[in-house]
């Protein structure tokens, strides 16, 4: 058995699909078990529509959903399913846009419309193709806590769920499931984080004892960069579940975060794929580190970010200072990604600033506080780089003019990361790039 996921670009219509459909026609030999994205864009939709519900746009946020639903229908041509989900969803848009309030509980029932879709309209296609094809509920076989919008799964009662319904069926059929989507003990539906259906495929892989979990995607694997950061990177052929895990983390959505877990515990290799060009071979991700001439593998970009220089003459040297701060994140639900300290001043870079306010407010009790926006973190990765001298120079002489502030390097040792002004960055990598890979080892690079 293996598991083909399929991202959201690569069942964003019906002519994607058919590709898909005879990607998995292709593999059959290997019992396939597939899970699916939402189609194309649905989940951010989904959510734009639920925020604007609430927020006194309940006429537009129909229109929107009107829209979402002539979107699959015209791609599926599957009325009543279609019908059926969207009638279900606008009852719960109509009704949040009467209580004006948005509950994690609620974001999930709205966003696990994508995925409930998708696995049936993919199921249906591959029907179509001759597939033997079958659609289980991945909400009946996904056992998560009740931490809504990022669920943990509960492992054991989901292996356990997955080797008694999954395992028989995919035996002579192919099993669909919809990623991202799974619900608590008590049949409440849950959400597993955004970009979440690779770790649905990751946990389905460890559950049925899959010999390889394909993560089928719109790049020809694992670059160098981000491709829209800068477009001349190259193809990673081969990488080690940590130096993955570190690029995943540090902003490389090409795979998620939490999807290398199950896969590391059981040992199961994860290769990503382009849908688009079946037969380039992709990245393969292995559990033992792999040897190269290049010290950097790959450099993963976060967009966006937002740092704070919190300071406090009066505090620094007293003890108790960083739990001050670092309570206040608590409090305020927002996590932090990067950390520095220099002096009388602590830096932290924020991914998500929705209680950016709040936080300010409470850090500014016992300190000076600055925000610098438009930021962007930029981290190189690979498992050479603690080992070798000189590393942090290149960097810096790569860089020239540009600016880079908060210089870490990680606690894993296995990368160095940096924040610039979002303005720098395509220069940054570029410049990296060079200076890392102009000479490439042709068994790690393709
Ligand atoms: P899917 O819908 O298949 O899950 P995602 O959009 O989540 O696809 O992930 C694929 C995207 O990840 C690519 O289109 C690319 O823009 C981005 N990406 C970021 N960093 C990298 C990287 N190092 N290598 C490849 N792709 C990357
Ligand atoms: N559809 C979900 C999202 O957009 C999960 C996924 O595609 O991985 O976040
Ligand atoms: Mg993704």
């Amino acid at each position: 058995m293996i598991v083909m996921k399929f991202g959201g670009t690569s069942v964003e219509s019906a002519a994607a699909i058919e590709r898909v459909a005879e990607i998995v026609k292709s593999r059959l030999d290997r019992k396939p078990v597939v899970v699916v994205s939402a189609m194309g864009k649905t989940t951010n939709k989904l959510l734009a529509i639920a925020h604007g519900a609430i927020s006194g746009e309940r006429d537009q946020a129909l229109g929107k959903l009107f829209e979402l639903r002539d979107f699959h229908l015209r791609e599926s041509g599957m009325e009543r399913t279609v019908e059926q989900h969207f009638q279900e969803l606008s009852e719960l848009i109509k009704g949040l846009s009467v209580l004006g309030e948005l509950t994690p509980r609620s974001i999930d029932a709205i966003s696990s419309f994508g995925e409930r879709l998708s696995s049936l309209i993919v199921t249906s296609f591959f029907q179509k193709h001759g597939i033997h094809a079958v659609h289980v509920d991945a909400r009946k076989v996904i056992v998560t806590d009740n931490r809504h919008t990022h669920a943990n799964p509960l492992y054991s009662e989901t292996y356990a769920k997955l080797a008694e319904t999954v395992v028989p069926l995919a035996q002579d059929r192919v099993v669909v499931l919809g990623g991202f989507i799974a619900a608590t003990n008590t049949g409440i539906g849950t959400t597993l984080g955004r970009g979440g259906s690779d770790f649905t495929a990751a946990i389905v892989g460890a559950g049925i004892g899959a010999e390889e979990i394909q993560i089928w995607t719109d790049v020809d694997g694992m670059l160098t960069c981000d491709p829209t950061v800068y477009p001349g990177g190259h193809r990673v052929k081969r990488i080690s579940f940590a130096e993955a895990a570190e690029l995943a983390y540090f902003g490389a959505k090409v795979l998620h975060p939490a999807t290398v877990i199950p896969a590391i515990e059981k040992n199961i290799p994860v290769l990503i794929l382009n849908s688009r060009r079946p037969q380039v071979e992709g990245t393969r991700i292995l559990s033992a580190s792999i040897a190269s001439t290049n010290i950097v593998k790959s450099i993963a970009c976060k967009k966006k970010v937002t740092v704070l220089n919190i300071r406090s003459l009066r505090m620094f040297l007293a003890h108790g200072f960083l739990r001050r701060i670092f309570e206040v994140f608590d409090r305020n639900e927002t996590s932090v990604d990067m950390v520095s300290t220099s002096e009388v001043t602590v830096s932290v870079t924020l991914d998500e600033t929705q209680r950016l306010a709040g936080v300010l407010a409470d850090l500014r009790e016992f300190s000076d506080v600055d925000v610098l926006e438009d930021q962007s973190i930029i981290c190189l990765v690979g498992e050479k780089i603690p080992m070798t001298a000189g590393v942090g120079a290149r960097i810096f002489k790569a860089l020239g003019p540009i600016n880079a502030r908060m210089v870490s390097e990680g606690a894993s040792s296995m990368n160095i990361g940096f924040v610039v002004d979002s303005k720098d960055l395509t220069q940054a990598v570029q410049s990296l790039h060079e200076e890392f890979f102009t000479e490439l080892d042709p068994a790690v690079f393709g």
